[in-house]
């Protein structure tokens, strides 16, 4: 059993230690029963149980603390793929829920699996999804001072269980700032994509994760028979070519836990069920 966790991007610059150290415990608190979970649950099931509490943590960018659009309103979006039956699904700049991923999850075994915008409201009401404003003030703060993009924490998890199977979730409130109607890497197969053979979550630029197909790439490199290092060396490196901002966690189907980000720090935490590794 492995997994790995991402809470988007950490800024020095702009973000205090309190915050890095109040990140670096959340992931430890999160990775420590979130892997308690998995010893009776399936890394599916385990992918949306991790997703859900940093999705219920206002440190991060997804769920409550999302990030505030142009126009004054949060859309969220998640998804959800499981690796061994290739099956893929998500929500799309959803309004007034608390966990998006809980709706992804919900959709996963219907037929119309990704929905998006006021379509996914709907669907959530009718599934007895309760209104939740996901606004907090210092969101609020920061759209006004116009920083949101400074804070990138979009958050993500892959699983590897007992029986071999990888599951990746992620959520994110988005950008910042963005134009009503843009559609975010996280609940696209970019953003999130899983075979049997790996697993990837990942963070940074939406524009910039579609354009160069970061999870699908990594993971078809690995289900073709590259290492799960090289797979990532040669995403990054044909990321590099658009000067592409990008985190990215995985895990393949030997339980090879990875990570990488093309302009440091992403905020990841894994646990092999010995140690347990936090950025630092
Ligand atoms: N990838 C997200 C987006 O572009 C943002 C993030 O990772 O924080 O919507």
């Amino acid at each position: 059993m492995k997994l790995i966790i991402h809470g988007g991007f950490f800024s020095e610059s702009s973000q205090s230690l309190e915050t890095k150290i109040a990140k670096q415990n959340a992931l430890k608190r999160v990775l420590t029963n979130s892997y308690e979970y998995l010893k009776t649950h399936t890394a599916l099931e385990t992918v949306v149980h991790a997703v859900e509490q940093l999705e219920d943590d206002e440190l991060f960018n997804a769920g409550i603390g999302s990030q505030i659009q142009s126009d004054g309103k949060i859309r969220m979006s998640a998804s959800l793929m499981d690796g061994k039956r290739i099956k893929f699904s998500g929500v799309i700049n959803i309004e007034n829920v608390k966990n998006p991923i809980r709706v992804a999850e919900k959709l996963f075994n219907t037929e119309d699996r990704v929905l998006g915008g006021e379509g996914a409201t709907v669907y959530a009401r009718l599934n007895k999804f309760d209104f939740f404003n996901p606004e907090i003030p210092q969101r609020r703060k920061e759209y006004e001072a116009k920083i949101g993009s400074k804070s990138l924490g979009t958050v993500g998890c892959v699983a590897f269980d007992t029986n071999g199977n990888i599951a990746a979730a992620t959520s994110t409130g988005g950008k910042g700032f963005e134009v009503p109607g843009r559609i975010s890497d996280s609940a696209t197969t970019a953003g999130n994509y899983a075979t049997e053979f790996c697993g990837v979550s990942c963070t940074g630029i939406g524009e910039d994760i579609v354009s160069g197909s970061v999870a699908t790439k990594i993971v078809t490199r690995v289900s073709d028979g590259f290492t799960i290092e090289k797979a990532f060396e040669k995403t990054f490196a044909e990321l590099k070519v658009i000067d592409g901002f990008c985190g990215a966690i995985a895990i393949d189907n030997k339980g090879n836990i990875y990570h990488l980000d093309s302009h440091p720090s992403m905020v990841y935490g894994s646990f092999d069920g010995k140690t347990i590794e936090v950025f630092q």
